[in-house]
């Protein structure tokens, strides 16, 4: 295990934190990956005191890493209740970076990113190292929020990919000019240019779970189909 150190918190949208933290050493990871945090909590619920979070930051930002979450409405957990309050220094114990929600190495692969709500993390620590190391790929990303303040990085991200990020918003402010509704994977199908494209999915177990079958039905083959399940989430 690891220690890691509060530096700072920010609100990237109503209920919606980026928890940034100091580690011991440099911790090792691919963008994507994920890490499992263990927080001291007082009284905790049913649902324990440790929890998985994708990695938000770029490797290469310098001594610090981030992990970003949705507080509940109501009634949240016991660890995100503790979560909420830690302070600048308090600490936290991590594990080792995991997973394979990571770019492909052939650098000539098209991508195609879906992003359901919070499950923008893992691919926030994506484009910006892509940033970082100034490597241009050719990605799409596909990204469904609630509402316009939580379609959050939306500027990072579409500082690299321009056109290609597309924001489908389930409730839209009046003259709102981009789409509404939902991710829909027949429309993503229908635009896909190159059937040899990985298509990476990220966000709520059920969404994940409900696209990786439709596409399969679709005729995608599941070695093209990478998956984050973000389960907790109703
Ligand atoms: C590989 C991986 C990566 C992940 N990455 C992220 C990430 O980047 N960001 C992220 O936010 N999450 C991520 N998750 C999910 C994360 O681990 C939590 O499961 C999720 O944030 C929900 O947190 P929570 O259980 O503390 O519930 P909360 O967020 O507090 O609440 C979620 C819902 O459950 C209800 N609820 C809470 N506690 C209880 C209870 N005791 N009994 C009944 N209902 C309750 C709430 O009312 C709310 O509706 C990831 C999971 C995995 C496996």
């Amino acid at each position: 295990m690891i220690s890691a150190k509060l530096d700072h918190v920010a609100k990237e949208a109503k209920n919606i934190y980026s928890f940034y933290f100091k580690p011991e050493k440099k911790i090792d990871f691919t963008a994507g990956q994920f890490i499992e945090v263990h927080l001291h909590t007082d009284n905790p619920d049913s649902r324990g005191t440790k929890r998985w979070f994708t990695i938000s930051s770029a490797p290469e930002l310098e001594g610090l890493f981030s992990i970003t979450t949705r507080m509940a409405e109501s009634r949240g957990s016991s660890f995100k209740e503790s979560l909420r309050l830690l302070k600048k220094g308090h600490e936290i114990k991590i594990s080792e970076a995991m997973g394979d929600f990571v770019l492909p190495r052939n650098d000539n692969i098209p991508l195609v990113f879906l992003a359901g709500g919070i499950g923008i993390t893992p691919y926030h620590s994506i484009i910006s190292h892509l940033l970082a190391i100034n490597q241009k790929r050719d990605i799409k990303l596909y990204y469904g929020a609630r509402n316009i303040d939580e379609l959050i990085f939306k500027d990072e991200l579409s500082s690299y990919l321009g056109d290609n990020l597309f924001p489908i918003l389930q409730n839209a402010p009046i003259n709102y000019s981009g789409k509404i509704g939902y991710l829909n994977t027949k429309d993503i199908f229908d635009d896909l240019k190159d059937s040899n494209c990985m298509i990476y999915i990220s966000g709520p177990e059920v969404m994940v779970e409900k696209f990786k079958k439709e596409f399969i039905e679709l005729g995608i083959s599941s070695n093209n189909l990478v998956c984050d399940f973000f389960p907790g989430y109703n």
